[in-house]
This record gives structure tokens, C-alpha cells and sequence, in this order.
């Protein structure tokens, strides 16, 4: 007889298996499918973001910062340090434990909230089957009233340049993870949030890094102000980033990789040690539903669904990286959750707001922001006004030796409604929370103002900014 579930979860990246443990709180019994294998040869939860992306960079940016620090950060406070040793092995062996513990940890939670493990590939077939494939080409068929399908993204491969993680000359994120040695110089092929981030890592452990980025605006996403900021403080790290450049051809040579590029003044090559290519991810749905199925797709393979996340198929889901909206592994957390307590019944209908997704990015300094931008405000012709506050005029950050970087708020120039938050400076990614929270309950820029802030924190900068807005700062000269 075919197990039968309430809930069939295809992928346990951080937008299934969430899901999956709400299912499980909400009583209803739950199967969670998922085929990983890990770099030691076994079966992991986990997805995407634990096992090769937002864990294990964040691993490496972390190491390769303190490696960057000692190195030439410490003599400010009279710190003098000799004989610093990099181990590259060791601070591989620390990220790969990391994840071994938080996937570990996954596993525990099924078991704890009794989730089924279902090991092998999912795909959807009619009449609210899956059908498992396991590694030894076993195949169940399971049934459940209701399948939630969470098969992440996979990296865009472009022509020019393949990757080749095993061959580890031209490689995508999972193989710039994992160099052995530190590259003397590293090219990098797109430059967002990936090659931001991994060009950060090998720049501080000693690489010659180099970005070619297809589009003339740095970081089109983010607010331009903080953009031109993040552009002028990578520059300064030696992060040679090269806009407007179009990469025409890569070939192998005994040197390294030959990469061909245009751009506004001509034809140029450079010959690198190594190659990431980082141009943006692709939704992965490799065999995930049988044609008889009817699931709808969208335009480059995106499952269709609506705001609550239901595809065309009653009962079938799809939440995270698959579907439409920024690829960040809280929003496919959150859209798991909105699912789960939907199906249940709990709380009514559900809806997740996707204005008020933070964003950050991992360099030093980090920039993060929520809300829109000033480009996209004035494109959609909404009145407002700016406030912005350096973090130079902050004594926490002073005391830090890390006084780089502003925070601007953008509110509604007649209702006083916070619009937007961006940020780039020490700890952003811990501070635009503040002004998450305060887009959630619809604040005004004046109760930032009002709001009692401790000191000295590097939050006041967000105070000083919401300040600014109506020329009232208090650390600055307002114009
Ligand atoms: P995934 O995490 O991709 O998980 C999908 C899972 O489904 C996988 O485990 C896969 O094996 C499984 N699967 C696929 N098809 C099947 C099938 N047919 N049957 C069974 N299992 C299947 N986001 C952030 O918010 N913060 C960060 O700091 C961050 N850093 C990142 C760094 C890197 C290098 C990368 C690559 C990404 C990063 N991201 C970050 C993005 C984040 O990883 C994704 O947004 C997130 O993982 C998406 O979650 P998901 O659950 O939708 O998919
Ligand atoms: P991205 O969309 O952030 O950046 C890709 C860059 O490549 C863009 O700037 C784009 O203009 C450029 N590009 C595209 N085609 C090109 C070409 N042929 N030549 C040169 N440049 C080209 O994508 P990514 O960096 O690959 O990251 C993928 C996704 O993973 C991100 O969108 C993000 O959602 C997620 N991610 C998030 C974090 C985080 O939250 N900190 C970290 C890493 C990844």
C-alpha cells in the first residue's frame, strides 16, 4: 500500500524543510523529499543555502575577514602582529564542519517533529502523487492531499565559459567554495551578490580579483547612492571591477584560463588561475513533474503560482527559489510558513509581503536594505524625502575603527510613512532589521526619531537618519 501523507514536501532547502516542521507543528503528517548528496558521499537536508551557499560563504567571509583584519586592521589600535600563518585547509575543514552541524541539525528536527525523510529525487504525477527515486534507483510512489514543491535554483551556465567544478578551472559558487590553494588570480564573471562576496573572500586571502560585469550600473537592484558608495569602497579593497564587459570567449591554456572581453574601448584578455562564473541562478526543475500533471511554468522555468503561493493545480504548492521574487533563503522560509499555516487552516488566508524582504550583501562594509529605493520611487512617481546619516558621525563605529558607510531612509513626503532603509557600513545586516520591523507596523520616519536608541550603538545612525529626513539630525551639519 502507498504511504499516504496530509503534506508531501518536495526539497529541504530553507523554503522545504520550514515548511516542513510548520506542517508537522500544525499536526499534520509529513513527508519531506529530498536527494542531496554531500561532498563526504551522504544524503544531507538542507538545500542550496546550508550545504553550498549562504553558510558556507558566510564561513568563509567571516575567516577570511579576521585574516584580513590581523593583517592590516590592527595597527590603528596599537596593535602590532607578526608571523600571521594563513591554513587554508583548516579554514576549509572549520566552514565544512559548520555545515556538517547545521544539516546535521536539520535531520534532528525531522525527527523531532516526526517528519519523514524520503531520500531520492521527487516528481510530481497525477491525482497528488510523487513518485521517489532513490540513489539505487528504487522508486516509491507516495500520495498526499497536499505537495509543496521547494526544488531551489541551480547557477546560470553561459556559453563563453562552462563550469567545470571537477576540472576546478572555470567553476560556479559551489567550486570558488572549495579552491584548495589561494588563486593568484581569480576572474570573476558577474558582479553581484556572489562575485561580490567570494571576490571579497579571495581578495582578503591574497587573490588578484577581477570582475566582469555585463551591465554599465554597479548593483542595478540597490539603492544608486549606496551602489556608488559600495563601488568606491571595493575599489579602494583592490576589487578591479570592470562594468560594461562583455566576456566573448574562454580557452584553457597552459597558463590558466585565457578569457577574451569587450568592452567601451576594445578587445582585452586576461589570463587567470581560476574563473567563478556568477551571473544569476536559474529555478531547477529538472524532472519534477510529469507532463500529465498539467503544473504551469512560467518564462525561464519558473513555477506559476499566486500571491499565496498555490500553482494551477489544487492542493500543489510551490514556494522558494522556484518561484517568482528574490532568491533569499528568509523569503522561501517565510513563503514555507505562509503555505504551511494555509493549508492548516490556522490563521486565515495568509499573505507574504514582498516590499518588506531584507536584502544584504556579505562584503566589508555590508550594505542591506528594505523597502524601495529613491530610483524606483521616483519611477512610480510617489513624493518623498531623504534623510541620511554617515557612520563617520557615530561613536560606536568610531570606536570600532570602522566609521565607513551611511544609512538613508527614504518616508512619504506627505504621510511621513518609512518607504525605504538602505544601508552600507559595519553590521548592516543586523541593523536594517530595525527598519524591517518598522516597515512591518507601517512606521513614520518621526517614530525612528522618537524612538529611544541606546548609545553609543550603531543604531543611532538609524535615528540620525530619521532625523535628517526632516532636517533635525543632531550629529550633522543639516543642509
Ligand atoms: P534550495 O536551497 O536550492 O533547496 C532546494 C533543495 O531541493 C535542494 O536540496 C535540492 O537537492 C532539492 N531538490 C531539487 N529537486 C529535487 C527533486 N526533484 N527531488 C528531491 N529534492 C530535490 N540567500 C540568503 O538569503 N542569504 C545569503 O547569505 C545567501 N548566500 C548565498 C550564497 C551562495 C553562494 C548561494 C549560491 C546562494 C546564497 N543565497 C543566500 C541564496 C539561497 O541559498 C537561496 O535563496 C535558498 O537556498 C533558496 O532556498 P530553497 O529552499 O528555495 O532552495
Ligand atoms: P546576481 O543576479 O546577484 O548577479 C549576477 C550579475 O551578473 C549581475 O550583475 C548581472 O548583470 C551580471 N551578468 C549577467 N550575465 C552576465 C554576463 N554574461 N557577463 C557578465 N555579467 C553578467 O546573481 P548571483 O551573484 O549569481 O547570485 C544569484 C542569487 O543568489 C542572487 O540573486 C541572490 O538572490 C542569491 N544570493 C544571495 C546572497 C545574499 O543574500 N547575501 C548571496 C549570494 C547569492
Amino acid at each position: 500500500m502507498a504511504k499516504t501523507y496530509d503534506v508531501v514536501v518536495i526539497g529541504s532547502g530553507p523554503a522545504g524543510y520550514v515548511a516542513a516542521i510548520r506542517c508537522s507543528q500544525l499536526k499534520l503528517k509529513t513527508a519531506c523529499v529530498e536527494k542531496w548528496i554531500n561532498s563526504q558521499g551522504n544524503p544531507a537536508l538542507g538545500g542550496t543555502c546550508l550545504n553550498v551557499g549562504c553558510i558556507p560563504s558566510k564561513a568563509l567571509l567571516e575567516s577570511s575577514e579576521q585574516y584580513h583584519r590581523l593583517q592590516e586592521g590592527l595597527d590603528i589600535h596599537g596593535i602590532h602582529v607578526n608571523g600571521i600563518q594563513l591554513d587554508l585547509n583548516r579554514m576549509m575543514a572549520r566552514k565544512d564542519d559548520i555545515v556538517l552541524q547545521l544539516t546535521n541539525g536539520i535531520s534532528t528536527l525531522f525527527k523531532y517533529n516526526s517528519v519523514d525523510w524520503l531520500k531520492g529525487h521527487g516528481k510530481l504525477l497525477v491525482d497528488h502523487q510523487v513518485e521517489v527515486t532513490a540513489q539505487n534507483g528504487l522508486v516509491e510512489v507516495v500520495t498526499a492531499d497536499n505537495i509543496i514543491i521547494a526544488t531551489g535554483s541551480k547557477p546560470i551556465d553561459i556559453s563563453a565559459a562552462l563550469i567545470d567544478n571537477n576540472q576546478g578551472l572555470i567553476v560556479d559558487s559551489t567550486g570558488a567554495l572549495n579552491f584548495r590553494a589561494v588563486p593568484t588570480t581569480l576572474g570573476i564573471i558577474g558582479a553581484g551578490v556572489i562575485g561580490l562576496e567570494l571576490g571579497s573572500v579571495w581578495n582578503r586571502l591574497g587573490s588578484k580579483v577581477v570582475l566582469l560585469e555585463a551591465v554599465e550600473d554597479f548593483l542595478s537592484l540597490a539603492d544608486q547612492q549606496i551602489a556608488r558608495e559600495a563601488l568606491r569602497q571595493f575599489k579602494r579593497q583592490g576589487l578591479d571591477i570592470r562594468l560594461g564587459t562583455r566576456v566573448v570567449a574562454t580557452e584553457k591554456t597552459a597558463n590558466g584560463i585565457k578569457v577574451q572581453f569587450l568592452d567601451r574601448t576594445g578587445n582585452h584578455e586576461i589570463t587567470f588561475d581560476k574563473l567563478l562564473v556568477s551571473v544569476g541562478r536559474l529555478p531547477n526543475i529538472d524532472n519534477i513533474a510529469a507532463p500529465e500533471s498539467g503544473l504551469l511554468f512560467e518564462e525561464r522555468g519558473y513555477i506559476h503560482v499566486n500571491d499565496n503561493c498555490e500553482t494551477n493545480l489544487p492542493g500543489v504548492y510551490a514556494i522558494g527559489d522556484v518561484v517568482r521574487g528574490p532568491m533569499l533563503a528568509h523569503k522561501g522560509s517565510e513563503e514555507g510558513i505562509m503555505v504551511a499555516e494555509n493549508i492548516a487552516g490556522h490563521h486565515g488566508h495568509l499573505n507574504l509581503n514582498h516590499n518588506n524582504i531584507p536584502w544584504v550583501i556579505y562584503t566589508n562594509p555590508e550594505i542591506a536594505w528594505v523597502g524601495k529605493t529613491e530610483q524606483t520611487l521616483k519611477a512610480e512617481g510617489i513624493p518623498y524625502k531623504v534623510g541620511t546619516s554617515p557612520f563617520s558621525a557615530n561613536s560606536r563605529a568610531k570606536t570600532m575603527a570602522s566609521a565607513v558607510g551611511m544609512i538613508k531612509i527614504l518616508a512619504h513626503s506627505k504621510t511621513d510613512t518609512l518607504l525605504g532603509c538602505h544601508i552600507i557600513g559595519p553590521f548592516s545586516a543586523e541593523i536594517v532589521q530595525e527598519a524591517v520591523l518598522a516597515l512591518e507596523f507601517h512606521a513614520s520616519s518621526e517614530d525612528l526619531a522618537r524612538t529611544v536608541h541606546g548609545h553609543p550603538t550603531l543604531c543611532e545612525v538609524v535615528r540620525e537618519a530619521a532625523l535628517a529626513v526632516q532636517d533635525r539630525a543632531l550629529h550633522k551639519i543639516n543642509a
